[in-house]
């Protein structure tokens, strides 16, 4: 490709994309393919000789888009949103086209020192102390850009681990490393990010996993206890993660109180806040990082909600040199002339590559404004308490967090209501109108709405509702029908697949008996349907609660809104009037065989059912 055609397929990319972004809308949030589907499309070996581009992008969108979740979809409501906004789109461009790998100062000083400058500016703006900057007079702190903020936890910890070995070493001089490794113990809550978890696992040190209280909130006093028994055990408190937002539900920990236990036992507090952080730019908001002046680094992830795309995780430090003694080496080809007066970032993360990702948010920030950006996050706070305010209106329902940012946890009430959940939310999901993920919150299974659009409307939140009630009705409805119905539970229940089979041989006194018991709501949701055997399946609308249809049909093309469909052929002894009663046949409900033979069942003699359970896969509980 040279650069005229560069500047044509350019242009024609700028295009796909601005029109994908306008009709995103239009498609499927979700794909429906299964694992492997572009196995089959996509050749197995690579072209030796090279394609055109119109070949290429032709398969963009028949091979590549149907296999895309689509994350700026307006019903995508699962995790958090993905920043991605016009200008930052066009910073990732920028950067692309510079091209530049700017691990030190020398590599590409526009990169480092605009870095530094963004920083500092989305520092102000979030309210942190101005020790965490670089710029105020006699600051030893300053702000980094890392990929995401697993890798800000993780090179915390690395860092407190390296200090407190230090400490350690200058107390103990002649005891091991791997010895004093092994007394080091860190701490977070139950609700943290599993990157702790796996920070720790990295770094080789123990970590205590501490229960938060009823709000899911991580208190002082907890800690304090944690931290005593450790110690009176000959462990060494290193580190203590805490977290502004947690990611089941955003809830937030005590930092006013955790903030002073953890700098008095000497640990290194790192603060979390990788998607509530970002609305820390709003005035209202700051209260939740009271007790900041505590920590040692504190993170947020602007590529989740400050409409800056991945990757763009921002960290900042109180004291660089703390960071950077567990991360520096420096061979002779890295070092440059300027290195004592110029920052180099590769000494702040693990890889020495870097590329040039302040100019996306240096754009986003200027093209938005503080007040703009505040916009979008306190839109995104309207909007999920007005979809807590529909949830608490319906009675069926329960909200399980407490709503202050865009996130709101909610399930069907009910103690032993797991299964219930699960199967709404994997209902919903399959219908592709929606998506959502579960969580679990004080051991419940529940289903996590969050506000991820850009520009999310009013009238998002009430389709989205709409969806919600209108399978939470089915499926309740569904319940009914199996409880009335009377049929053994391992029957209805038994699933081994996404659509479990049982064969369940029914003499037709016994359907009958069955379609009698379970009546009245059918007739309520006027939901019976029943095919013939030839008949198609495409007519057993959605909202069918049961379905009878004919012997033939594959189970497979039945729609997946079905919570309970009987496939069978129906005894031809269902004609009008029934048959008499006697002690081998008991007495047939002329009325229902009257409406089931109206509607044209392919009547034979044989009696055998298959009982058909929609048992679409369960979610893994956490994203
Ligand atoms: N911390 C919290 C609180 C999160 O919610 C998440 C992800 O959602 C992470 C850390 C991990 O983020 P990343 O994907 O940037 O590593």
């Amino acid at each position: 490709m040279d650069t005229k055609e560069f500047r044509q397929r350019g242009r024609e990319m700028i295009d796909y994309i601005a029109e994908y972004m306008e009709s995103v809308g239009e498609r499927r949030v979700t794909p429906d393919v299964e694992p492997g589907y572009l196995r089959d499309l996509i050749p197995s070996k690579a072209p030796y000789e090279g394609e055109g581009w119109p070949e290429i992008m032709a398969d963009v969108e028949t091979k590549i888009m149907p296999g895309v979740t689509h994350w700026q979809h307006p019903r995508f409501h699962a995790y958090f949103p993905s920043g991605n906004s016009f200008p930052s789109i066009l910073g990732d461009m920028l950067s692309d086209g510079i091209g530049a790998i700017g691990f030190s100062w020398a590599a590409s000083p526009a990169c480092t020192e605009l870095e530094t400058i963004v920083l500092d500016w989305l520092g102000q703006m979030i309210g942190l102390p101005s020790d965490f900057l670089s710029f105020p007079e006699n600051s030893i702190g300053g702000g980094v850009m890392q990929s995401s903020a697993s890798e800000c936890v993780l090179v915390c910890l690395l860092a407190a681990r390296a200090q407190k070995i230090k400490e350690l070493k200058a107390l103990h001089p002649f005891v091991e490393d791997g010895v004093l490794l092994s007394k080091l113990v860190a701490y977070c809550s139950k609700e943290a990010h599993s990157c702790v978890e796996k920070a720790a696992m990295i770094a080789f040190t123990k970590l205590r996993i501490l229960d938060p209280d009823a709000d899911l909130s991580l208190r002082g006093a907890t800690l304090a206890q944690a931290i005593e028994e450790d110690k009176a055990m000959g462990l060494v408190p290193f580190f203590v993660s805490a977290t502004l937002g947690t990611t089941s539900c955003v809830s937030f920990d005590n930092l006013a109180e955790i903030g002073p236990i953890a700098e008095e036992a000497g640990t290194w507090l790192h603060v979390d806040g990788a998607y509530a952080g970002n609305a820390m730019i709003c005035p209202e908001f700051k209260y939740l990082m009271k007790g900041i002046e505590h920590a040692m680094s504190f993170n947020c992830n602007p590529n989740k909600w400050l409409l800056t795309n991945f990757d763009c995780s921002t960290m900042w430090v109180r004291d660089r040199f703390k960071l950077t003694q567990a991360l520096v080496v420096d061979p002779l080809y890295l070092q440059h002339s300027h290195s004592g007066k110029s920052i180099d970032y590769r000494h702040w993360g693990i890889p020495l590559s870097r590329r040039f990702r302040a100019l996306k948010l240096w754009f986003v920030i200027r093209n938005y404004g503080v007040a703009g950006l505040q916009n979008y996050i306190r839109e995104h706070c309207r909007l999920a308490k007005c979809f807590e305010a529909l949830v608490r209106e319906d009675d069926r329902f329960e909200v399980c967090n407490i709503v202050r940012m865009g996130l709101v946890c909610f399930r069907l009430k009910g103690n032993d209501n797991n299964d219930l959940n699960k199967k709404l939310l994997s209902n919903i999901n399959e219908s592709g109108k929606l998506h959502m993920v579960p969580a679990a919150v004080h051991g419940k299974f529940v289903i996590r709405f969050c506000v991820c659009a850009q520009d999310a409307k009013d009238s998002d939140i009430e389709y989205a509702w709409d969806v919600i009630t209108e399978y939470a009705t089915e499926l309740l409805e569904a319940e009914i029908v199996k409880e009335k119905s009377g049929l053994p539970l391992d029957v209805l229940e038994h699933s081994n697949e996404e659509v479990g089979q049982v064969a369940h041989k029914v003499e037709i006194s016994e359907l009958m008996d069955l379609m009698e018991r379970v009546h009245m709501p059918i007739q309520k949701q006027n939901s019976i349907a029943s095919i013939g055997r030839q008949g198609s399946l495409a007519s057993v609308g959605r909202q069918q609660s049961l379905a009878i249809i004919g012997r033939q049909q594959s189970l497979a093309s039945i729609g997946r809104q079905q919570s309970l469909a009987y496939i069978g052929e129906v005894g031809n002894n269902l004609s009008e009037g029934g048959e008499q009663e006697t002690a081998n046949k008991p007495r047939q409900r002329p009325s229902l065989a009257k409406r089931l033979s109206k509607r044209q069942f392919s009547f034979t003699d044989t009696i055998e059912f298959v009982g058909m359970v929609n048992t679409a896969q369960d979610e893994s509980m956490n994203p």
